[in-house]
């Protein structure tokens, strides 16, 4: 693919304006995308309204999990080429994108499908005043039209992480695709039609965020409810957006996720999960861990393992099955995580590994690369330790005690998530429950049963998704009352 096209009603549509796709790799280009304006935003929102009362609307619960079904095998049938566009656009390498974005990307349309069919309802028996009695019983309808607004870091995994369990709901969707990732989205186009996705269920327009595809999409009235995952600060202009009309919004939003390592922890088993937590997608996940707390009688030790790991990852052509490590997603963004490289180092830190940008060769010196960074030795007022960079980096605490470690890690205005590994039960539970976060893996990182919650609490989200919690915002229940 090198063009990206908008999918509006089943059809491709083109406009006057573009706006490059580059492969961070390189800084090649891959190719023009067709920026929406609010004409074709206004024709998506119209196709996907007129879709809601159409042929999808007439299908029955079993048709739609059928069609579902149909998408991930139309995904699996299509694989390399996805494979192909989520590489070119993010540069993450072959060995990731195959195990995790792509097959997780089909799964999310599998797992709703299959839920769907089987969620119960509510029903509660009432008595009433006159000696009669009542019925009452819950019935879930579709939300409507849905504005899916998503990032470039997992692009088609958090895409359809949304559009799956809008279509298993009914609902009809306009996805924005992250500007920097347009390729994936589109392909599902193609797949939507060839398995025969009715026209209008499923639109991708193109562009940015403030006057372009994403605020035009956000502000108009045609849509019933937003869901979108991105930045904080994105977040709050979005909910502004939505207070028109008094539309829901459903939010993934950024972390300042905390690793807590207690000397107990198998050392290991501990070193590698951080190791991922931190340099996975070239620190590009929002549940990656920052912020690093190990208890001070294996503090050095950790430390030196952990630079070791981060000095071994391969970094090269995404293709190449031995690549481990790809550059950021963007020159824009390697700006940013650049600039606190060396805010870092202003404020004194000790620069364990990296810090700066690596010696690539040949046309790869162009790319978006960066090094896998450590410090240690900044005090928890750090910007490093306080903001959310989104980088292959981590600053690494010692602590004391429990307690000391808990307010550490609760320290932040974010609360997404926490990996922690010790091999103390009591520990586990205890901060299973004490840290302020919407996820907490213990002794284990990004380990996902698609039933369980996902989101953040404080400023990193509102609502959460995941199995049945993602009907609370993808459906909405009525209750029917019947006296009898
Ligand atoms: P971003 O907020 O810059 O952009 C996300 C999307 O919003 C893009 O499609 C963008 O075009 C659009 N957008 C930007 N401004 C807009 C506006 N005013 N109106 C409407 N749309 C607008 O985020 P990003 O840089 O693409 O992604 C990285 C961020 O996403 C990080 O903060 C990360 O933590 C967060 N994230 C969170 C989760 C989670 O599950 N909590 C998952 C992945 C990423």
């Amino acid at each position: 693919m090198n063009e990206f096209k908008n999918f509006i009603n089943g059809q491709w549509v083109t406009t006057g304006k573009t706006f490059e796709n580059r492969n961070p790799v390189d800084n090649s280009l891959i190719g023009p995308v067709y920026e929406a304006g609010r004409a074709e935003v206004d024709a998506a929102v119209q196709a996907a309204r007129a879709a809601l009362s159409g042929p999808w609307a007439a299908m029955k619960v079993q048709q739609r999990v059928d069609m579902l079904h149909a998408i991930v095998d139309g995904i699996h049938r299509r694989f390399d080429d996805f494979l192909a566009a989520e590489i070119a656009d993010t540069g993450k390498p072959h060995v990731l994108a195959s195990h995790v974005d792509i097959p997780r990307g089909a799964a999310n349309f599998k797992v709703f499908a299959d839920l769907i069919r089987n969620v119960p309802g509510e029903a509660f028996d009432m008595d009433t005043p006159d000696n009669g009695f009542a019925m009452n019983y819950s019935v879930r309808v579709p939300r409507g039209v849905i504005g899916v607004v998503c990032p470039w870091n997992l692009p088609l995994l958090l895409m359809t992480w949304k559009v799956g369990p809008a279509l298993a709901c009914g609902n009809t969707v306009v996805v924005k695709p992250s500007e920097e990732t347009p390729a994936t989205a589109t392909l599902l186009g193609e797949v939507m039609n060839e398995v025969g996705v009715p026209p209008g269920v499923y639109n991708v327009v193109h562009g940015f965020g403030p006057d372009s595809a994403g605020e035009f999409l956000t502000a108009h009235p045609g849509v019933d409810g937003i869901t979108f995952t991105g930045e904080t600060r994105t977040g709050e202009v979005i909910m502004k957006a939505a207070a028109k009309g008094v539309r829901p919004v459903s939010f993934e939003l950024g972390g300042k996720n905390p690793g807590i390592v207690f000397a107990d922890a198998d050392f290991d088993k501990a070193v590698a999960g951080i190791a991922r937590s931190a340099f996975e997608n070239s620190g590009q996940v929002c549940l990656g861990t920052e912020r690093v707390y190990v208890q001070r009688p294996i503090f050095e030790k950790f430390v030196a393992a952990l630079k070791a790991k981060a000095e071994s990852f391969k970094l090269g052509d995404p293709h190449d099955h031995g690549t481990n490590f790809g550059p950021l997603v963007s020159m824009v963004h390697r700006e940013k995580v650049l600039s606190y490289y060396a805010k870092a180092r202003e404020e004194g830190a000790t620069v364990v590994t990296g810090g700066g940008v690596p010696d690539m060769p040949g046309a790869m010196a162009e790319g978006a690369w960066v090094q896998p960074t450590i410090w240690t030795g900044l005090p928890q007022s750090a910007a490093v330790i306080r903001e959310e960079i989104f980088g292959p980096c981590c600053h690494i605490t010692p602590f004391d005690t429990e307690e000391e470690v808990i307010k550490m890690a609760n320290d932040t205005p974010y609360g997404l998530a926490a990996t922690v590994w010790t091999q103390n039960v009591g520990t586990a539970h205890r901060l299973g429950k004490a840290l302020n976060v919407g996820i907490c893996w213990i002794n284990s990182w990004f380990l996902r049963d698609l039933r369980t919650s996902f989101g953040g609490a404080k400023q990193s989200g509102i609502g959460r998704e995941g199995g049945v919690h993602s009907l609370e915002f993808y459906t909405e229940l009525r209750n029917v009352c019947v006296k009898l």
